[in-house]
């Protein structure tokens, strides 16, 4: 973790105040209320202490994408974050992320639901999910095709332990956040057609990056992602 971590510090109080002003100008362009977007600071790879910085400019929700990660970080950061999980989801790991992670975002498979379901049970819990879905069909991605999606839409609602709150997607890397645009468009009408199917309601849409994130709260995301822009460049 990074060694410049003070050097780093002091600019988080400010980038996070630029980052919630153009969640607000994008909107306000969208003719939204700003309380329907969720901020998640996504803070992968970076230090402990750059997570309370974020918290103490006010920022609640923290995303990381590792679940040996979260849990060294958990106990030096303070404890009333929400944490979310953003990253790809073992079987033999669920077990520790339910303990940590009150939102998983990254629910990709049937096998994964059915396995979170059972051990949220034995442990007690009902975690936040949302269904990641590979929009774009990119190879190197996880997450449903729409088609296979709609067909285990049935038993994944019936999984009586997971809140199943909406859909996630990661957009393709682009330098132009214009290119996600269609992306995001394509996870809003999914949802909205697996509402209508299934009578359930999904709120959530969980999409948009650093690159991307004004673009997808003008189609509609309901909690963006955010980690470079809060935290800087993410130390190897
Ligand atoms: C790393 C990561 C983010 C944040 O990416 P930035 O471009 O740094 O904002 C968001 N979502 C997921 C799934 C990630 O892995």
């Amino acid at each position: 973790m990074s060694k410049i971590f003070s050097k780093e510090s002091s600019y988080v109080d400010d980038r996070v105040q630029a980052v919630r002003e153009r969640i607000d100008a994008a909107c306000a362009r969208a003719g939204r209320d700003p309380g329907e977007v969720r901020l998640v600071a996504v803070s992968k790879n970076h230090p402990p202490e750059a997570i309370g910085a974020a918290r103490g400019a006010g920022v609640r929700r923290f995303g990381e994408n590792r679940v040996q990660e979260a849990r060294s970080k958990q106990p030096l950061t303070p404890s009333d974050i929400e944490w979310h999980l953003v990253g790809h989801l073992q079987r033999n790991k669920v077990r520790h992320a339910v303990g940590i992670f009150e939102w998983i975002h990254s629910v990709d498979s049937l096998d994964l639901a059915r396995t979170l379901n059972r051990v949220a049970a034995e442990e007690g819990l009902s975690p936040h999910v949302l269904i990641q879905v590979n929009v774009a069909g990119e190879a190197s991605k996880f997450g449903f095709r729409p088609e296979p999606l709609r067909e285990a839409m049935e038993e994944m609602l019936a999984l009586d332990r997971l809140n199943i709150e909406g859909l996630m997607t990661i957009a393709p890397y682009s330098r132009d956040p214009e290119d996600s645009r269609g992306h995001f468009v394509a996870l809003r009408a999914l949802r909205d057609t697996l509402a209508g199917e299934f009578a359930a309601g999904l709120p959530d849409l969980s999409m948009g990056m650093t690159g991307d994130f004004e673009t997808a709260i003008e189609e509609g995301a309901t909690l963006v992602r955010i980690g470079t822009a809060i935290f800087g460049e993410r130390p190897r």
